[in-house]
């Protein structure tokens, strides 16, 4: 009998309840641009046709997150949030077991990424089709690094040197995903990818876009304005920033 084509499925954590950001509304549901922060990462992923059905996860007790999904889309709640991204994560692919098969993709995209541009996405789509053990976007450090003792004072400046900040989405199997969540260890991971390093594979890394940020704090959500006003999401990383992993940075940031 022939193989079922594999499908692709949208994962949005959207649990949290942004204690960086502060304030009484969790950032997901803050308004940018008119439109709750969540609808963007939501449209980025449901309007990019390959995709079979996007999840959104909220916590249980969340009341806002139906208002946002609107109906008649590819939309679909899981009230399974849990007490940090790697545990929502979990809860999710628990949930989801019955009905994704192994070999189905999954792109886990953060909740607060508003301005994923639409090249990125196909980019990452394109380059990890094929790849056995999965990938995610991420863009090269381009800045000088600093670690800092506990006065605020810099202990050591850190070679940026082959180091890219991670994004989101990443992109893996379901079946690998699902062994990297069922182990214990996984709930310390900060990403899926950290998770499935802990399988012992190495995701790809696939050129982001700076435009990807996440609203982290305040100042965060009138950069994403000015960035969706001005359509820079739609900009792809400029060259000079392009390095590969193998090609070392030089000079000082
Ligand atoms: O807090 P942070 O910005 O790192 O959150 C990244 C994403 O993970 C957000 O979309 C947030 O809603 C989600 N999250 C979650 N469950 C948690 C904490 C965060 O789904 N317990």
């Amino acid at each position: 009998m022939a193989r079922a084509a594999a499908r692709y499925f949208g994962l949005i954590p959207a649990a949290g309840t942004g204690s960086r950001f502060g304030g009484e509304l969790p950032k997901q549901y803050l308004p940018l641009n008119g439109r709750a922060l969540i609808s963007y990462a939501i449209d980025a992923l449901a309007d990019e046709t390959p995709l079979t059905r996007v999840y959104v996860i909220h916590a249980k007790d969340d009341r806002r997150c139906a208002q946002v999904l609107g109906s008649g889309r590819r939309v679909a709640a899981l009230a399974c949030g849990g007490a940090s991204r790697a545990e929502s994560v979990k809860n999710a692919l628990a949930a989801l077991r019955g009905e994704l098969r192994d070999d189905d993709w999954v792109l886990v995209h953060d909740a607060v990424r508003p301005c994923l541009p639409g090249e990125a996405l196909r980019r990452l789509m394109t380059e990890v089709a094929d790849d056995p053990t999965g990938g995610l976007l991420a863009v090269p450090v381009a800045d000088t690094l600093k670690r800092a003792d506990a006065d605020g004072r810099i202990e050591a400046t850190v070679p940026r040197d082959g180091l890219w900040q991670a994004q989101t989405p990443q992109m893996f199997r379901f079946g690998v995903l699902w062994d990297a969540y069922k182990a214990h260890r996984a709930l310390e991971s900060t990403d899926e990818a950290q998770a499935v390093e802990r399988l012992g594979l190495q995701p790809k890394l696939v050129r982001g876009a700076l435009a990807n940020i996440k609203v982290t704090y305040p100042d965060d959500l009138a950069l994403a304005a000015a960035i969706l006003g001005e359509g820079h999401a739609l900009a792809p990383v400029p060259r000079r920033h392009v390095r590969d992993a193998a090609q070392p940075t030089r000079g000082a940031g």
